[in-house]
């Protein structure tokens, strides 16, 4: 076999051709192989996302095999409610000390997978129904874990969006709905962070899968977007390793014990793979030696329980408030609910920790509350046996209280990464608590603990306010005691709708597919895009969230930069007496733009900001081109049309604080016309149509730019009309003008 000789960095390695191919599959469930000779050592690589998974031997991809113990962090579904880059960069720097630590290189994180349905069992590993948001928190996870010297892992890429058929299905998506909806956060945390890898998906993306995709992985990914870093497959997604690699997947993992080695070997010989791919690749690999080389200390259990609590602090949501939060630590209260004794603060699966310690909201609230704290379970977990009796302690013991805090959620088994959820509902024994409980209460607060959205349907109107804890790592149960008794205002906005009803939601009749697809026929109407647009009533909106003090919003002004940017400044005052946090959501609304389908909400630009009581401040946020552009699948380019576009300081994603709405300049886009070309887009044509309208030509087409026929003849072919109207147009005409129209330009 021959042997290949690279000049990389300081030094020169020689590896034979079974050397690289090696390198390209991995040793085991965690490490890469190494080859000694060559100095190349082996890499470990552990879940991720919101802490370590570290197996000590052997080890499952699964989550069900022990884990030495590690701080859980705020699961995704809760940071990306943080809407706050800092939270969570600060998150990542303390994974990756917690990585080299452990002696792990590679963290297996972040997901920033969009969530298209309430429905995903792993929607809690991710961020956000908006990529926007989730690209600007997952590449702040990127830079804090790879600030330690440790390197991350994106994933998974791409569209994948379920769970059902997870392995198997393809994902439907046309192209413009790809790069508008579900590429768009990958792009920004490879373009912005450099992360070490890039973790392929299991499922296919239009019939390819993400592990054989090669116009996903090296035309769009590291052609388009420059990615230098390694692409590893998800644990189990390569079918055929050579195709893998020629896709440009440079490491699949788990190692087959072999297996995977000799086929590409056999696929070399065979002339079937290029040996200069399996030589970028093996490079790439190597490469990956550079992580988890920085110091080394050990971690401070305590410190990183603190880290975990600030965070859980950041990211809870406070949805609706009359009057009864923060408690007063004299206010004499009941605690329901077994999650309040026994939190649920993460999700099953790939991503399950094992957490240094846990705390539960009610030991914490002791803490905060002068008088002594009285607690029912309320419901069983698993929903064994008969609710009643325990309903009715909660009720008895509520009715002697002022204020009962109701914890509600779904259990374990009831969200995971592996299912999807067939419902949003709460299970029925908790519901008929909360309506039990506030019927006797003086005041009901509910908290709420979960991974997908839950629906508030049929007990939101009884109770007095609603704390959405989502999953909030290890510290959440002190953190949402600091919540509720007014230490920390809440600050959080929500990443995710929550629905009337699961049937509003606009992936409803296309999820999960069926018969190997899923079609993503709502395309870029997915979550607030969706019912900003059709106006479907939701029950709280994207970017919704309540503080303890209150926020003005002043001055906003929106100044066009360019032809196709603009800047926006607003003045931010603190008018309560309690400081805290607000988060500016700027959106653009480009429905107007008749060309394409546009949402009538995108966020564009956020940015939290922290504002002692009493004082304001000035705040100033660029759109660049890229806020106002769609995806032109005839130009295979992003496109800003000219003309009117909204801006919006949304309060959420449906309420508008202040607007203007800005005239852009745009691209200017001479398309091809063609004798295939309707008459409407002859005479739409920025050159061609004013020429058709003044001409001798035109003055034989006259009658079709009459309202009236163009309406109803606007659809024809061009063809058609020269066919009719044959030797009326002198010849050449027709030809000439499409002749002006054959370079496009910007
Ligand atoms: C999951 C990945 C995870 C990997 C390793 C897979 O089943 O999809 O997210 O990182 O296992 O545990």
């Amino acid at each position: 076999m021959t042997e290949t000789t690279e000049n990389q960095e300081q030094h020169t390695i020689t590896l034979t051709t079974e050397q690289m191919v090696t390198l390209l599959s991995g040793r085991d469930t965690w490490s890469t192989q190494p080859v000694e000779s060559a100095g190349i050592r082996s890499v470990r690589l552990s879940d991720g996302p919101h802490g370590l998974r570290v197996q000590e031997e052997g080890g499952d991809p699964l989550g069900f095999l022990p884990s030495l113990p590690a701080t859980c962090f705020p699961p995704a579904v809760a940071l990306g409610s943080s809407w706050d880059p800092g939270v969570v960069a600060k998150v990542g720097e303390a994974l990756g000390r917690e990585a080299q630590a452990a002696g792990i290189d590679i963290i297996l994180g972040p997901g920033v997978n969009i969530k298209r349905s309430p429905l995903c069992g792993r929607n809690f590993e991710y961020l956000s129904e908006d990529p926007l948001l989730s690209g600007v928190l997952g590449a702040a996870y990127v830079k804090g874990v790879q600030s330690t010297g440790v390197g991350a892992s994106v994933k998974h890429f791409a569209a994948n969006n379920q769970e059902t058929d997870r392995m198997r299905v393809s994902a439907d998506v046309d192209e413009r709905t790809l790069r508008e909806i579900y590429l768009p956060a990958f792009e920004r945390v490879v373009k912005e962070a450099e992360p070490a890898t890039v973790m392929c998906a299991y499922n296919k993306i239009n019939g390819v899968y993400g592990s054989e995709n090669r116009w996903l992985l090296t035309e769009v990914l590291r052609r388009q977007w420059g990615f230098t870093g390694a692409v590893v497959s998800d644990w189990g997604a390569v079918h055929d390793p050579a195709a893998a690699v020629r896709a440009g997947v440079d490491l699949e993992m788990p190692g087959t014990r072999g297996r995977s080695v000799r086929e590409l070997m056999a696929a070399v010989v065979a002339g079937e793979l290029d040996e200069a791919v399996v030589s970028e690749s093996a490079e790439r690999v190597r490469r990956l030696g550079r992580y988890g080389l920085g110091e080394t200390n050990a971690v401070d259990p305590d410190a990183h329980h603190a880290i975990a609590r600030e965070a859980a602090s950041a990211c809870t949501v406070l949805l609706k408030n009359e009057d009864v939060l923060p408690l007063s630590p004299d206010a004499r209260i009941v605690v329901i609910g077994e999650f309040a004794r026994t939190p649920r603060f993460q999700g099953g699966g790939s991503s399950h920790v094992n957490a240094t310690r846990i705390d539960s909201f009610l030991c914490a609230a002791e803490e905060h509350a002068r008088g002594p704290i009285e607690f029912a379970a309320g419901y069983d977990v698993d929903g064994d046996g008969d609710p009643r009796p325990l309903r009715e302690a909660a009720v008895t013991a509520a009715a002697a209280c002022e204020v009962a805090v109701i914890f509600v959620g779904l259990g374990e088994a009831d969200e995971s990464e592996g299912f999807d959820r067939t419902s949003i509902d709460l299970p029925e024994a908790q519901t008929a608590l909360i309506r039990a409980v506030s019927t006797v209460s003086a005041k009901t607060v509910v908290v709420l603990s979960h991974g997908g959205v839950v629906g508030l349907e049929g007990w939101h109107d009884d109770v007095d306010a609603i704390v959405d804890g989502f999953l909030l790592g290890q510290a959440g149960g002190s953190a949402l005691a600091e919540i509720i008794y007014g230490v920390v205002n809440p600050s959080g906005k929500l990443a995710e709708t929550i629905p009337m009803r699961l049937e509003d939601t606009a992936s409803f009749t296309n999820f999960p597919g069926e018969q190997g697809h899923v079609v993503y026929g709502e395309r870029l109407f997915v979550g607030y895009r969706s019912v900003a647009t059709t106006g479907v009533a939701v029950r709280y909106p994207f970017g919704h969230g309540l503080s303890y003090t209150t926020f003005r919003v002043r001055r906003f002004q929106v100044s066009v930069t360019g032809s196709d940017r603009v800047t926006v400044s607003v003045a931010v005052e603190n008018v309560g007496d309690r400081d805290g946090a607000h988060v500016i959501q700027i959106y653009v609304d480009a429905s107007s733009r008749g060309f394409v389908q546009r949402p009538a909400r995108e966020l564009r630009a956020f940015a939290k900001v922290f504002i002692p009581a009493g004082r304001s401040a000035d705040l100033e946020l660029a759109l660049d081109r890229r806020a106002f552009a769609y995806w032109d699948t005839e130009l295979s380019d992003w496109c800003v049309t000219p003309g009117e576009y909204r801006v919006i300081l949304g309060r959420d994603a449906l309420t508008s604080d202040a607007e203007e709405t800005v005239i852009l300049g745009g691209d200017h886009i001479v398309r091809e016309l063609t004798l295939r070309s309707t008459v409407q887009e002859w005479f739409d044509h920025p050159v061609v149509g004013p020429i058709l309208l003044e001409t001798l030509e035109s003055k034989l087409l006259f009658g079709l730019a009459q309202p009236g026929t163009l309406r109803v003849l606007g659809s024809l072919p061009m063809q058609k009309i020269v066919n009719l109207v044959g030797e009326g147009i002198p010849p050449g005409a027709i030809e000439s003008l499409m002749a002006m129209t054959v370079h496009s330009e910007k």
